[in-house]
């Protein structure tokens, strides 16, 4: 049965009332109802479907198949529903935001076509972000700010939105922007006085002044084109507010004023990368002067062993101290992390089998890892096990 179509014209009018004509099982989870007339918009045109509820049930999605507006709602609302009067309520802030965003849309379109001379060829309204696929390999930066201030300007002229139904014989008095769709009764034309006349069946503002703003957020090469993405009306607002609370954070940090939180943040970074590099070098002298230390107290023979757990480095420490300290002799030298609760062997000699050596004691404490000729490493879940495995080594425990 034909549905109403009152998406249009019923921007505001919420709650609305109307009759559920057909409850339709659509799928195991959902059931679509058929309504006589209806305001709530289907997804088509690049602009998603509204949300709300029908009598107190859910809307999931909404389509249009035919001459019909299917509402889908869950399958458990659909049962406690029957067909007769409803109270339809639609979610208006989603609607006005995607409205916005749309009207928005054509506005950055119909402005780069005339400033840049470029084509808009898709476009798609996100949850977030919206873009739009230009027909040019490239969108200067200058171009881009030149469009998003003619844009700020035909919002605060507050340009009226006109929507014509043309029949498609008469199409041509309008200089359409895009090619209009074809086999339709009337053609559906969306004019932003004085800016762009374009055939669209979406939601649109009845003038540019209710898009309140919008904000290019950047541009990528695109296949060949260039994707442009924007926000525009309350999304401006949330990251704005965003972005303050940020900068805020920025500048408190870094006690910097806060428009200049980007050149303190850059200050900052080469900062850290000197320490970096001198804490680097410092590192170093320390693996070095723990090396001397251990190989001090080895007698340098193939069956020595030099074993040492730390309270306090980290593993990647262990590898600096133990590469140095296999540097000094031919001692066998099982350096553990009680932070990592792991260890590892450091051998000179390449062709040593050390899984004969340590595999096995590794295995009774439950500890896991492994190794072949040169290299052993291993962890445990429990630091008294990793000091079980230490002190069968003959580890010393004081220094
Ligand atoms: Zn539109």
């Amino acid at each position: 049965m034909k549905t109403d179509k009152l998406y249009y014209e019923y921007f505001s009018a919420n709650p609305y009332n109307a009759e559920i004509t057909e409850i339709r099982r659509t799928g195991e989870q959902e059931a679509a109802l058929v309504l006589d007339r209806s305001i709530f918009y289907p997804e088509g045109g690049g602009q998603s479907a509204d949300r709300g509820s029908i009598q107190g049930a859910a809307l999931l999605d909404v389509r249009e198949e035919g001459e019909e507006i299917l509402h889908i709602v869950s399958a458990k609302d659909a049962r406690r529903l029957k067909p007769g009067p409803v109270e339809c309520l639609l979610d208006l802030r989603r609607r006005r935001d995607y409205t916005v965003c749309h009207t928005a849309q054509h506005l950055l379109s119909g402005t780069i076509l005339r400033i840049a001379g470029k084509a808009t060829v898709s476009m798609r309204l996100g949850e977030e972000i919206c873009t739009i696929d230009v027909d040019s390999p490239v969108l200067s930066e200058e171009t881009l700010l030149a469009v998003e201030d003619a844009v700020m300007d035909a919002i605060e002229e507050n340009h009226s939105v006109i929507i014509h139904l043309c029949p498609p014989e008469d199409i041509s008095r309008f200089p359409l922007r895009k090619a209009p769709p074809e086999g339709e009764d009337a053609i559906r034309v969306v004019e932003i006085e004085g800016n762009d006349f374009s055939p669209c069946c979406g939601t649109h503002c009845a003038s540019t002044g209710q898009i309140g703003m919008l904000r290019i957020l950047g541009a990528e090469k695109y296949k060949g084109m260039t994707r442009v993405s924007f926000i525009a009306g309350r999304r401006c607002l949330k990251e704005s507010r965003l972005l303050r609370k940020n900068a805020l954070t920025v500048s408190r940090a870094f006690k910097a004023p806060l428009h200049e939180t980007g050149e303190a943040a850059l200050i900052q970074l080469e900062k850290n990368a000197r320490l970096e590099k001198r804490l680097g070098k410092l590192e170093e002298i320390v693996a070095e002067n723990e090396a001397v230390l251990l190989a001090a107290g080895a007698d340098g023979s193939d069956t020595a062993i030099i074993a040492k757990s730390y309270d306090d480095k980290s593993m990647e420490e262990l590898l600096r101290i133990g590469n140095a300290a296999r540097q000094k002799n031919r001692s066998l030298y099982v350096l553990a992390s009680k932070t990592d609760l792991k260890f590892a062997v450091f051998t000179r000699d390449a062709g040593k089998d050390l899984n004969a050596l340590f595999g096995k004691k590794l295995e009774s404490l439950d500890g896991r890892g492994g190794g072949g000729n040169g290299f052993f490493h291993g962890f445990f879940k429990d630091v008294s096990n990793l000091a079980a495995f230490m002190d069968s080594l003959g580890e010393r425990k004081t220094e």
